[in-house]
């Protein structure tokens, strides 16, 4: 056993996780700039409510609000009909106002859940915040982008019911996959418009209390670099559990070059961010119908197109295909009320079985080969009896078998015919031809 399972052995991985999404509205969560912020004028989309000038006055964006009502009731959270908005006190130069518009007291979304499996992980709370502006570091300068600042910002924090990194990495898959459905978000990894932070802390195994600590790694930008930052803070955690040390409360940073997490500050407690309600923002209230309306409008998510294609008798992997690859299923639905006679549980796992590279051509190129791989030659009367009296020559103990009354030889025989003409063929003249001439050296 190596040094790390022996840790894993004694030792309990316990994570939540917290996402923030940006959301994709016209404009920002609190002023009328401009909301798309990737590749513009530094300082351009900005207007003294996002700068945090003396006496602007914030305005909630409604849409913002029922986009993140959207993301709480996906993840079957329940919506509040109160909602506020509080101040998040701290001082950062990315930060013009010393304090973040948040959702502390009331957020939109509550005690939701997401299913995995059979695994149930639970979904603490759904909140709609704004973005801070951004830090860019050029040689010993730093300067400040405040075109992100007041963006709006969903967060969704998960109950520490995370045991395995592997559910960590099909949950966020599943979010990112879901708030895509939603639309409300590109969800671009990359740019930054969906970070992840897992909290980590371990335990012994067997304990039940929640451990008195937990490590925060900030914004990081890739499924495969959580599961690594949790492997990494597992063993690190671990091995000071064991050798008797406690494990400081901070927040680390994840460095993908080493693969290893690094500390950045200690972790302020909730009760240094000062939360207060804003007053310049009064309380947000919904009846529970108007929330009823809002949600009734959106879109399939995820799981009901996987449950919808299995309804339609799709084999369960290629489903799953499908719903990952939403443009491919969007086609493939559109073709389903356009052409309903097609053979769409074939075609749904011949896409699932091309290649990457190939699948990126039109889909109607993709429909065609599937259809012409569907297609079945019919072999020539000679072409068949050529080929059948060579398999039937070379294969005597298949024939013998048949002859004593083994029914499944003529598969076998079939098989050697296959190999022998390599293409879709209709099988049936194939099988008559073969069963007539053994027949026929039986009488014989
Ligand atoms: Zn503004
Ligand atoms: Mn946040």
């Amino acid at each position: 056993m190596s040094f790390v399972e022996s840790l894993y052995q004694e030792y309990e991985l316990i994570v939540g996780l917290e996402v923030h999404v940006e959301l994709r509205t016209k404009s920002k969560m609190f002023c009328e700039c401009p909301a798309y912020h990737f590749g513009v004028a530094p300082n351009t989309n900005v207007c003294p409510v996002c700068l945090g000038l003396p006496g602007a006055l914030p305005v909630p964006n409604r849409k913002a609000l029922e986009w993140t009502m959207l993301i709480a009731d996906a993840l079957n959270c329940k919506i509040n009909t109160y909602q506020q908005f509080d101040r998040k006190h701290y001082f950062y130069p990315d930060l013009p106002k010393g304090y973040q518009i948040t959702q502390f007291y009331f957020p939109v979304g509550e005690h939701g859940f997401v299913k995995l499996g059979d695994k149930k992980f639970r979904i603490r709370r759904v909140h709609l915040e704004e973005d801070t502006g951004k830090l860019i570091h050029e040689g010993d300068k730093s300067l400040v982008d405040f075109n992100r600042s007041g963006v709006p910002l969903v967060e969704i924090v998960t109950e520490p019911d995370f045991r395995d990194p592997a559910d960590v990495k099909e949950f966020l898959k599943l979010l990112h996959l879901t708030v895509k459905y939603l639309g409300v978000s590109d969800a671009d990894l990359e740019k930054g418009s969906m970070r992840l932070e897992p909290n980590i802390s371990v335990r012994k195994k067997g304990e039940t209390k929640m451990p008195s600590y937990k490590v925060e790694v900030k914004n990081i930008n890739s499924f495969n670099f959580v599961v690594k930052a949790i492997e990494y803070e597992f063993a690190r955690q671990a091995k000071l559990l064991r050798e008797g040390k406690p494990v400081a409360q901070e927040t680390r940073g994840f460095d993908p070059a080493t693969g290893k997490t690094l500390p950045q500050r200690r972790k302020e407690v909730a009760t240094d961010y000062r939360y207060l309600p804003d007053p310049d923002i009064p309380p947000v209230k919904f009846s529970r119908q108007e929330i009823d309306q809002i949600i009734s409008k959106r879109p399939e998510l995820p799981q009901e197109r996987f449950n919808r294609y299995r309804k339609l008798g799709i084999r369960e992997d290629a489903a799953w295909f499908l719903v990952y690859n939403k443009e491919l299923a969007d086609n493939f639905d559109k073709l389903l009320t356009k052409e309903p006679g097609l053979d769409f549980k074939g075609l749904a796992v011949f896409l699932a079985n091309t290649p990457e590279k190939k699948r990126s051509l039109p889909f109607d190129r993709l429909v065609e080969e599937f259809k012409a791989s569907r297609q079945k030659e019919t072999l020539d009367e000679q072409t068949i009896a050529k080929i059948a009296d060579e398999v039937i020559e070379q294969n005597p103990k298949a024939v013998q078998d048949y002859l004593n009354g083994k029914q499944n030889a003529i598969q076998f025989l079939l098989g050697q015919f296959m190999r022998r003409v390599r293409k879709r063929i209709d099988v049936g003249p194939v099988i008559t031809y073969l069963r007539k001439r053994l027949d026929g050296m039986r009488e014989g």
